[in-house]
């Protein structure tokens, strides 16, 4: 972000908006019930992400703006096409049948109504999301945006154990939640839960998980950021609530005996996932060449432009103004949006820019997301 002088007033009215956002759609949907019957899971294996170090900031900077951020970063820009690939054979293989539970669970979420777009491919060079199922090495995947500092022959995601059932199709939308950019809701930290922490490493460190006290930290007992999560308000029912057997939990009283989470995806699940990947219009609007264009966005709110170049060659695209952004420009392919290049300025002291080379008679879009601007409507995008 260039100028970081901190405008105090307008910080704290974009966080208020964000957040009021947010919790009217929780008080909307909130739902309560839990039902006991579905899913028992006394000695269940749980899914254990990857300890990925914070993405470093400007130092010193505002608490408030670094917050907005942080409750960002992880998510893709909106229209965002996300290619996964199955391994097949070796290690990491999976039989059809356990492809076919993860490709509908990718149906699952888009079914909600979402931007975001998921389509298979054959060869992990194209992918995205390179999907493992190596048993005993864990169910996990990277979160959101992380899964691209991942090296083409890694796996990004992983199932480590048979998926049966409503369980296991639980277990596949929880992974691509957490591809979505999406944290384990256990550790929400207006969850309020009060653990038993020895009875919590008794039992992660031992059978069927055996992590070490680190791992059993990082996934459970770690409370994250009040602002890296979305809302306010703790959802029991998440799809990325843990099932948490009787006697790890001392408080709220009524988990004592255990917390089962209803399945498959709870109201509050589509609220938030449509909040930062709602359904996109078709039509673009068209950024011309030294046309500087004005963008009034509200944290985590998006714009998008189409770029028709009339000649092929080296061109800038830069934002102008106190903005912290992510600007992400994809090649129009016959519909499919080939992603080019990115530039996040977020938490810097300098503009968002991409300097690409562009062919006549091809179309391209730009997609740019707002983490936060001093004031609204000050900042501005141009193409030169
Ligand atoms: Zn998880």
């Amino acid at each position: 972000m260039a100028n970081s002088k901190s405008n105090t007033e307008s910080l704290d009215a974009q966080l208020r908006s964000i957040s009021n956002r947010l919790d009217a759609i929780e008080n909307v949907v909130h739902n309560p019930t839990v039902d006991d019957e579905e899913k028992d899971s006394s000695s269940a294996e749980a899914c254990g992400l990857p300890d990925v170090p914070l993405r470093e900031l400007e130092a010193g900077i505002d608490p408030d703006r670094e917050s907005l951020i942080r409750a960002i970063e992880k998510k893709w820009v909106n229209g965002t096409e996300l290619k996964y690939y199955f391994f097949e054979s070796g290690a990491w293989g999976g039989s059809n049948s356990q492809q076919r539970v993860v490709a509908d669970a990718f149906d699952e979420w888009k079914e909600v109504g979402i931007g975001l777009n998921f389509n298979e491919v054959d060869s992990p060079d194209e992918a995205d999301i390179r999907i493992g199922f190596k048993r005993g090495d864990g169910s996990w995947s990277y979160v959101g945006r992380d899964i691209w500092s991942r090296p083409v022959n890694e796996r990004t995601m992983n199932f480590g154990w048979l998926l049966r059932g409503q369980d296991g199709r639980d277990t596949a939308l929880h992974e691509i939640g957490h591809t979505l950019g999406f944290q384990h809701e256990q550790q929400n930290p207006f969850a309020g839960i009060e653990w038993d922490e020895d009875a919590v490493y008794r039992y992660f460190t031992g059978p069927p998980n055996n992590w070490s006290r680190q791992k059993t930290h990082h996934n459970v007992l770690r409370t994250l950021d009040p602002n890296s999560v979305e809302g306010s308000q703790w959802d029991p029912n998440s799809i990325m609530q843990y099932g948490i057997r009787s006697g790890l939990i001392l408080r709220p009283a009524e988990y004592r005996s255990g917390l089962r989470p209803a399945p498959g995806l709870s109201d509050t699940d589509k609220a938030r996932v449509r909040l930062f990947y709602p359904e996109m219009a078709s039509r673009l609007k068209k950024l011309e060449r030294f046309s500087a264009e004005r963008l009034d966005l509200s944290p985590a709110q998006q714009a998008n432009f189409v770029i028709k170049p009339t000649a092929t060659k080296r061109y800038q695209i830069q934002t102008f103004g106190s903005s912290d952004t992510l600007m992400v420009l994809f090649e129009d392919n016959n519909g499919n949006l080939e992603h080019m290049a990115a530039d996040d300025d977020s938490g810097w002291g300098h503009n968002a820019r991409l300097e690409v080379r562009l062919v006549k008679g091809r179309e391209y879009v730009l997609r740019i997301r707002l983490y936060f601007s001093e004031e609204s409507g000050e900042f501005a995008v141009m193409l030169w």
